[in-house]
C-alpha cells in the first residue's frame, strides 16, 4: 500500500505491549498473556498478533503507539443496556420493582423525546468508550436517536427498538423497529447492526411474538430479550402456560430459531439450562442490576459448565448505575464465589473471557470481535499499568479483575479507529455532551 492510499487513523501498530487477547482457551481456560507483543491495523481489521517487533511488512504504519507500560485487550462488550436511561441515573433508587418502575421511571419516561434520547445516549456512549466498552447491545425506544449517538461517537452499537405488545402503539412500536433495521444495519462503516426487540414474554403474548418471528424471518436479524428476571414472572408463566417457564415457552414457538441474545436468566432451571445450550442462546448476565433490584442470583457457574454463551450486562444506568463492564465482571467473580460458597467459581480469566469474547458470542458477532486475532474487526483497549493499584506485577490477569478500574483505560481502538488516546476523547466534545445531557435530565425531571 502506498503512502498516499493511506487514510489518517487507518493504519496502526502498536508495539510492546502486554497482550491478553481472550482468543484461546474458551471460557473455562486461563487466559494467554503475551509479553512484548505488537498488533497491527490494517483498515478496520487487526492483521498481525504477535511478538514485538512486528515483522517488517507492518513497520512502516502511518500511527505507532510505544505500549510498553499498557496491556493490549479486546475492547468490552456491554451485552445488555438501555443507553439513554444515563438521564434517569441518581433519579430514583432502593425500591421495590414494581414501585420504581411504575411511580418512577415509567411516568418520566412518557416525556421522552427523540433528542432526550440522542443526548442520553451520547452521554452513554463517551462513558462505555473511557470504561473501555466498545460495543453495547441496546433496547430502548427512539432508537434512530441512539444509532446516531453510535455514529457520532465511533462506538460499536447492535440496536433494537423496545417492543411492548401491551401499550397502544405496539403495532407502531413493531414497524419502528422494522425501519430500524432496514435504515441502520451495516452503518457507520458497518458499526451498527440491528435487532428485533420484543421486550419480555410477560408484556409480549405470542400472538404478538409470531408478529415479531414473521419480520425477524423476512430482515433476517435475532432478537433481544428479556428472560426470566423475576421468580414472579416464571410464576405467572408457569400458571398461565401449561406449567412452561418463559424460556420453555420460547422454545415452544420457534423463538430460539432466530439467534437469541435474552438479559438476566436470573430464575432458570435445569431444564432451562439445557434449552439455552442447546439452542445457541446468548445470555447478558447483569450481576449489578441483578443485585441493586434484588432479583436474585444467576446460575452462571451451571450455565458455563453446560456451554451456554454467557456475556456481561450494566442494564440501564438507573438500575446498576453506571455502563461499567470491568466493574461487571469483578461483580460477577465475587457475587458467584459467595453465592456458592466457592472461592474458586468464576476465577479471573473467566470473568475477562465474559466481558470480552463471552459477549461477542452472547450477541453473534465472535466472527468479527470480543478477541484480539488477525482477522477480527480492530476493536482495541490499552490499559495504563503504572498507577499504584497495578504493582507489583505477579498477575495481570488478576489485576484487571480484581484491581484495575476503568479510569485505567487509556487508548481505545474502534473498528481501527483511534476513539481516545492517552484519556482524551478524539473529535468529540465532551462537555458539551456532558452540559446536555444534564439539561435534557433538569427538564425531563421537571415535566414528571
Ligand atoms: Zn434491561
Amino acid at each position: 500500500m502506498s503512502e498516499i492510499a493511506r487514510k489518517e487513523n487507518t493504519d496502526i501498530l502498536i508495539e510492546g505491549a502486554t497482550i491478553i487477547s481472550c482468543g484461546l482457551g474458551g471460557c473455562n481456560e486461563k487466559v494467554a498473556v503475551l509479553d512484548e507483543g505488537a498488533i497491527a491495523i490494517d483498515g478496520d481489521r487487526i492483521v498481525y498478533v504477535g511478538p514485538s517487533p512486528a515483522p517488517d511488512e507492518f513497520r512502516d504504519a502511518a500511527k505507532r503507539i510505544d505500549a510498553s507500560h499498557l496491556i493490549a485487550l479486546p475492547g468490552f462488550v456491554n451485552a445488555h443496556t438501555h443507553a439513554a436511561m444515563t438521564l434517569l441515573r441518581g433519579y430514583a433508587d432502593d425500591m421495590v420493582l414494581m414501585e420504581w418502575l411504575q411511580e418512577k421511571i415509567w411516568p418520566i419516561e412518557a416525556h421522552l423525546g427523540s433528542e432526550d434520547v440522542y443526548w442520553g445516549a451520547m452521554l452513554a456512549c463517551i462513558e462505555m468508550i473511557r470504561a473501555g466498552v466498545t460495543t453495547f447491545a441496546d433496547q430502548y425506544f427512539f432508537m434512530e436517536d441512539t444509532a446516531r449517538a453510535a455514529r457520532d461517537t465511533g462506538i460499536r452499537a447492535c440496536l433494537s427498538r423496545g417492543l411492548i405488545a401491551t401499550s397502544p402503539n405496539s403495532d407502531t412500536a413493531l414497524r419502528e423497529n422494522i425501519e430500524l433495521c432496514q435504515g441502520w444495519d451495516g452503518e457507520a462503516d458497518g458499526r451498527i447492526t440491528t435487532m428485533l426487540g420484543p421486550h419480555a414474554p410477560y408484556t409480549c403474548p405470542v400472538d404478538f411474538l409470531e408478529k415479531v418471528m414473521e419480520a425477524a424471518n423476512e430482515l433476517g436479524v435475532g432478537m433481544h430479550i428479556h428472560l426470566s428476571e423475576t421468580l414472579g414472572e416464571v410464576e405467572e408463566s408457569r400458571a398461565k402456560h401449561c406449567g412452561m417457564s418463559p424460556i420453555e415457552l420460547m422454545d415452544s414457538i420457534g423463538l430460539f430459531e432466530f439467534q437469541t441474545l435474552a438479559a438476566h436468566c436470573v430464575h432458570v432451571s435445569d431444564k432451562d439450562i439445557e434449552i439455552l445450550s442447546a439452542k445457541g442462546v446468548g445470555v447478558a448476565h447483569n450481576p449489578g442490576s441483578n443485585m441493586k433490584i434484588a432479583s436474585g442470583t444467576a446460575p452462571v457457574p451451571d450455565m458455563l459448565k453446560a456451554g451456554v454463551k454467557v456475556g456481561l450486562g450494566t442494564d440501564g444506568a438507573s438500575s446498576n448505575n453506571n455502563l461499567d463492564v470491568l466493574e461487571e465482571a469483578r461483580l460477577a467473580a465475587f457475587l458467584h464465589k459467595l453465592a456458592n460458597n466457592d472461592p474458586t467459581v468464576i476465577p479471573a480469566g473467566q470473568a475477562l473471557v465474559m466481558a470480552t469474547l463471552g459477549g461477542a458470542k452472547a450477541m453473534g458477532m465472535a466472527s468479527d470481535i470480543g478477541s484480539l486475532e488477525p482477522g477480527k474487526k480492530a476493536d482495541i483497549i490499552l490499559l495504563d499499568t503504572t498507577k499504584p493499584h497495578m504493582y507489583p506485577k505477579h498477575d495481570l490477569t488478576s489485576h484487571i479483575i480484581y484491581s484495575a478500574r476503568a479510569s485505567d483505560v487509556a487508548t481505545v481502538i474502534i473498528n481501527g479507529k483511534l476513539v481516545m488516546e492517552d484519556s482524551i476523547l478524539i473529535a468529540i466534545d465532551e462537555q458539551k455532551i456532558l452540559r446536555m445531557a444534564d439539561e435534557r435530565a433538569k427538564a425531563l425531571v421537571a415535566k414528571a
